[in-house]
């Protein structure tokens, strides 16, 4: 399933790989990369600790594998969707514990924090 947004209102954008969707898609489908480890599915206030709508510029992936945009934004596994281009936020203390538990490693997608 393509995670297009539906509409523009409520759009976020997850802290963890930065795919804008709004606020009901990420309530119902979770996040297509992350649900994994974040479990926004069917929780609606994880979905506002793990996403912003503090978000800048926004790109459409349409084929991952040989996206230069994709690639320079290190999403080249990630679904097909439209992404931002830097996210303001950061995912909890507790949400980043349980990724790395599980070998992931968050990296921020905050780029005015570098
Ligand atoms: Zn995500």
């Amino acid at each position: 399933m393509d995670a297009i947004p539906k509409d523009l209102r409520q759009l976020r954008a997850c802290l963890s790989c930065s795919l804008i969707k709004n606020v009901d898609q990420f309530e119902n489908d979770g996040c297509e990369n992350c649900d994994e480890f974040l479990h926004m599915k069917n929780d609606r206030d994880k979905v506002y600790v793990c996403t912003s709508n503090n978000f800048d510029g926004m790109i459409a992936v349409m084929s991952p594998e040989d996206s230069w945009v994709a690639k320079w934004q290190r999403i080249s596994r990630f679904s097909k969707g439209i992404y931002a281009i830097s996210v303001a936020g950061k995912l909890p203390a507790i949400v980043i514990r349980d990724m790395k538990s599980r070998g992931i490693t968050y990296k921020s997608r905050d780029n005015s924090s570098r």
